[in-house]
């Protein structure tokens, strides 16, 4: 599962978990994005925070595991990149794609997207009600998983810690106190 995790939250959590259960999955790798290519004007928290909460969130879980091959690779991170070296460190594993459909839908606009659909298949998890709607997808290669309807963000999570709101039972207790202790968050404008 791919992301920025800046700060992971319960969405992306029920996301995984959901997807692992309907599909059977042995193991989901959630994995930190580095420089995320489509948020380069975005300021992104240091990827060393982001791969620690994202630790944190998931540690209880004996199915999940974090990996950090997109945050150690130099350069603007692609998706053909991550799932190279996800490919190399399980060679015989099924590999899926995880992520939200909003990302699904710039698929297209990918680094050597036409590779894409044989290094893995994709899900792309929605909120009910939304529904994929690009042209040009390969039938068998995007499989949608409806998640239940969690208003949570990321970027709300940043703007509550910021304005000094409750971000409980958004996040995980561990990464409430991540975010605290390391006062992430804090003059977002400045
Ligand atoms: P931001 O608000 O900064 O964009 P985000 O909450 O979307 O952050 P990302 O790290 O960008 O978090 O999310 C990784 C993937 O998880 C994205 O493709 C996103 O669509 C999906 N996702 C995020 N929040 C939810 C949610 N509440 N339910 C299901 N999927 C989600
Ligand atoms: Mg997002």
């Amino acid at each position: 599962m791919g992301g920025t995790f800046d700060p992971i939250h319960h969405g992306h959590l029920v996301a995984a978990s959901e997807a692992a259960a309907l599909l059977d999955l042995d193991e989901v790798v959630f994995v930190p994005t580095g420089k995320p290519s489509f948020k380069q004007h975005a300021k992104v928290s240091p990827a060393e925070h982001r791969y620690l909460m994202t630790v944190i969130a998931t540690a209880s879980n004996p199915r999940f595991t974090v990996s950090r091959v997109d945050i150690d690779r130099p350069g603007l991170t692609y998706t053909v990149d991550t799932l190279r070296d996800l490919r190399a460190e399980r060679p015989d594993a099924d590999l899926f794609f995880i992520t939200g459909a909003d990302a699904i839908e710039q698929i297209l606009t990918w680094k050597d997207a036409a590779q894409l659909w044989d290094m893995a298949h994709f899900v792309a998890v929605t909120r009910p009600g939304h529904h994929l709607t690009v042209d040009g997808l390969p039938p068998d290669g995007v499989t949608t998983l409806e998640v239940p309807a969690l208003a949570i963000s990321s970027s709300d999570c940043r703007r509550r810690a910021e304005a000094g709101q409750p971000v409980w039972y958004l996040v995980p207790d561990g990464v409430v106190q991540y975010i605290a202790k390391h006062g992430l968050y804090r003059g977002l404008d400045e």
